[in-house]
């Protein structure tokens, strides 16, 4: 059957009710399971349900559960709790009430952006090619942030009933910062985008990379940019075609993150499904997609509403995945504009058509109730789809 899992954060089922908010995904919508973060960045979320207080909820980020000591003691990288925890562990209670009635229930992993942890200790920061150290991006090369995400996936996996574990933010080299005006190119962003902390630095020179030689490469492409104003529309993999040392380091780091990944699969002994960012993956499909290399499935997240660009991703991605792999997507579920309510049914029928038999959608809180009627039809549909 055609899996339908809702994206869902703790704090809008609790306060809910878990109870009742299950019965309506589950019995009234026909999901087949959720799709819960279980850590993050700071958040600010407008809720749509009926009665919710706060309305806006916020948080610092964090992680979301109570974490089981005993398994971080390897790692300088510790947990950080989200304030709106407190002693409870609401995670355990979602986690015995999904296994209870057979409803699926899959924790989402943010690798990069764990609320506080960059800020606390800059030691596990990313940190760009002129020395900015991010306060809310965490390097998954540094050897402690590795063991700290590998660690999270076994606590999950192993204290809570999980189907499987969904990893964000290993598909591309996180930003510190967004380039809203587009003034950097694609190009520009990625190099602006790769890691030099001292943990890659060491990891990569150790590998035989000439890392200083890539630093001066980074540099010199991105001050060339703000000089001229022209941006780097070429993609980072087939920019460094001609340039060794920056490709050098480009494979270690990538090499690195397939070694993480290969950790997660090898000791959570759960199901391992890595998300990949539509748009921006595109471009690194081309060098060979490492960092999917091990995992059961793929997500492509998509936040778009025009399908040609999912399509022709979608396509891309079954050249590359292995035969055992399965391809899945994450779609919002909100409605792109007022006079358009049937984008999802259609997207959501479409990727089933495609063969596509499982869609995360994003997400529950921020969905005003009237619009669960079109997530159900869409279900419906896709599910009539791939029979
Ligand atoms: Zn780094």
């Amino acid at each position: 059957m055609f899996q339908a899992n809702m994206v869902a954060h703790l704090w809008d089922l609790v306060d809910e009710g878990l109870e009742s908010a299950l019965d309506l995904l589950q019995g009234r919508i026909g999901l087949t399971g959720l799709c819960t973060p279980v850590t993050s960045g700071a958040l600010e979320h407008l809720r749509y349900a009926g009665g919710v207080s706060p309305r806006i909820f916020r948080t610092r980020g964090g992680v979301f559960f109570q974490p089981d000591k005993t398994l971080y003691e390897n790692t300088r990288c510790k947990p950080l709790l989200c304030e709106w925890l407190k002693t409870r562990n609401w995670l355990d209670k979602l986690s015995e009430q999904c296994r209870a009635r057979g409803f699926g229930l899959r924790a989402v992993i943010e690798c990069t952006n764990i609320g506080r942890i960059a800020a606390h200790d800059p030691h596990f920061a990313r940190k760009n090619v002129f020395g900015d150290v991010s306060l809310s991006r965490i390097c998954p090369a540094n050897a402690d942030v590795a063991e700290f995400i590998r660690s999270l996936a076994v606590d999950v996996c192993s204290n809570y009933a999980i189907e499987a574990v969904e990893l964000v933010g290993l598909d591309a080299m996180p930003s510190m910062i967004d380039d809203p005006y587009h003034t950097l190119g694609l190009g520009g962003w990625q190099l602006l985008a790769l890691c030099f902390c001292e943990s890659c630095r060491q990891s990569a020179v150790a590998a035989g990379v000439d890392v200083e030689s890539a630093a001066r490469s980074a540099t010199v492409r991105l001050e060339t940019v703000f000089s001229t104003g022209q941006p780097i529309e070429q993609p980072l993999v087939s920019l460094v075609a001609d340039d060794p040392p920056l490709a050098a380091f480009i494979a270690w780091y990538r090499d690195r993150i397939t070694g993480l990944l290969h950790g997660v699969r090898d000791s959570c002994g759960g199901r391992v499904v890595s998300h990949t960012r539509a748009m921006r993956s595109e471009d690194e499909l081309a060098a060979g997609p490492g960092y999917i290399r091990g995992v059961h499935a793929v997500v492509c997240d998509y936040v778009g509403w025009e399908i040609a660009p999912l399509e022709r991703l979608i396509e891309r991605m079954r050249d590359v995945l292995d035969t055992q792999q399965v391809l899945e997507v994450q779609l919002l579920a909100h409605s792109p504009a007022a006079d358009d309510d049937q984008a999802l049914v259609r997207n959501l029928t479409r990727m089933a058509e495609l063969g596509i038999t499982s869609a995360n959608l994003d997400h529950y809180g921020c969905l005003p109730r009237a619009r669960l009627d079109t997530v159900k039809q869409a279900i419906r549909f896709a599910r009539r789809m791939s029979r």
